[in-house]
């Protein structure tokens, strides 16, 4: 895939054929199965290998890693195209290495990220982010886990939970405290999985049931110190800067899907007929498509001019948490909506809308609860 051009032209026709390239593969190699996943509660480790080929892993890192530098509007096309398949799973745990591999780009030496990069962009390697812990995620800074050192290595102990492709991760970044309390104490660390003394075990949840979601524990788990990211005490400012971009692509899967629950339910409605007639003709059908269509153009118009500030340089961070909550508020009125809409067949397992309504919570609560992120949107705006 390209990378994006900052003509304007060029751009619209780089994100064109992004989103030709994401919309061939999400036909030829999700669509088919993505029922069958779900239902099995996995999609298979080689579709990492299938969308390395195709470039999708390596859109938005830099190339000295192998990676193909694109803006947050190329994101959001390639959110927007996976999102066809209705499963939020699929690309949680697709990308996951889209949360995993930022704090390791942003604080490693050049040398460790040339080391662990560019096998993860090509799909030979899972990666995964940990740093909530069954203590709190929400309070980052107060993290319990420990790295202790010893000789050339760190020890490590304490427990992470709520880890997206925790199971398969070959690399967990690893939030851990080397230091005293708070924020300064925060380090990273890329774990390799396959270390003695980390035990993984699988959680259910209510969503996402494609993408694996583990407990983690790690029980003085030895972890080289060349595999530090940064100095001691840089982890938090890492994490924190890669959350924007998370909070930015989580609030563009919010209105993705919130988009496919608007179709489906206008399509049904123009097909469904009740009392003789299409449910689209009906006064309070067309208010609830129209609520729906309105909430949704909202939340898009914010998430793109947001989506426009940060490839224009800017870190705006009280836009992204408004425009997170707001995209994932709209998505739990317009999924609720559409499932309305359908009526039973909104609740019947193997349409989009019954997915994507059970898939809307972790939307509202991951990458930052909607009430943390309206507390930090206060206090950026100096209130
Ligand atoms: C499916 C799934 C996948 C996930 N994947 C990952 C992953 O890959 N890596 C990772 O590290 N984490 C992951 N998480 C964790 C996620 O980021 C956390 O669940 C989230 O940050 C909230 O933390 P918590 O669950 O501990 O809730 P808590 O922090 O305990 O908060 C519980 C509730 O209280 C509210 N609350 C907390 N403090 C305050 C306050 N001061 N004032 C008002 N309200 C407050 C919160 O908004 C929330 O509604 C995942 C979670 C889920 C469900």
């Amino acid at each position: 895939m390209n990378a994006t051009s900052h003509n304007p032209s060029d751009e619209q026709a780089d994100l064109a054929a992004i989103r030709t390239t994401v919309r061939r593969f999400v036909t030829r190699e999700i669509l088919p199965n993505i029922e069958r996943w779900e239902e099995d509660g996995s999609f298979p480790r080689a579709l990492y290998q299938t969308a390395g080929e195709v470039g999708l892993l390596a859109l938005g890192f830099p190339e000295a890693v192998g990676g193909v530098p694109s803006s947050e509007m190329a994101t959001l096309v390639v959110v927007e195209e996976l999102a066809r398949a209705g499963s939020g799973g699929l690309i949680a745990g697709l990308l996951s290495h889209g949360i995993g591999l930022p704090p390791i780009l942003a604080l490693a030496s050049d040398d460790l990220a040339a080391e662990i990069a560019p096998a993860i962009l090509r799909g030979d390697k899972v990666c995964a982010l940990a740093v909530t812990e069954p203590g709190g995620g929400s309070d980052v800074a107060n993290l319990r886990t420990t790295a202790t050192r010893d000789g050339d290595d760190y020890i490590v102990r304490g427990s992470k939970t709520f880890i997206t492709s925790g199971m398969r991760a070959d690399w967990l970044t690893t939030a851990v405290r080397t230091g005293g309390d708070g924020a300064a104490g925060v380090s990273v660390l890329a774990i390799p999985g396959d270390l003695p003394g980390i035990q993984r075990s699988e959680l259910q949840k209510m969503g996402w049931w494609c993408s694996d979601t583990a407990a983690l524990h790690f029980d003085d788990v030895r972890v080289p110190a060349r595999l530090r990211c940064g100095s001691e005490g840089m982890g938090f400012l890492g994490l924190m800067h890669n959350f924007n971009r998370e909070r930015l692509m989580l609030a563009g899967m919010a209105v993705a899907f919130a988009e496919v629950c608007h179709a489906d339910a206008l399509e049904w409605a123009r097909d469904r007929q009740t009392f003789g007639r299409a449910l689209i003709t009906r006064q309070v059908v067309r208010h609830k498509l129209v609520e729906m269509q309105t909430r949704i153009l909202g939340a898009k118009a914010l998430l793109h001019q947001t989506a426009r500030q940060v490839d224009a340089g800017g870190e705006p961070v009280a836009e992204v948490c408004m425009v997170k909550t707001l995209a994932t508020d709209t998505l739990e009125f317009v999924a609720g909506e559409a499932v309305q809409i359908l009526g039973g067949m909104g609740y019947m397992r193997g349409t989009r809308v019954e997915r994507i309504f059970r898939e809307t919570k972790v939307l509202s609560i991951g990458g930052g609860a909607s009430e943390i992120l309206r507390d930090l949107a206060a206090r950026q705006l100096g209130w």
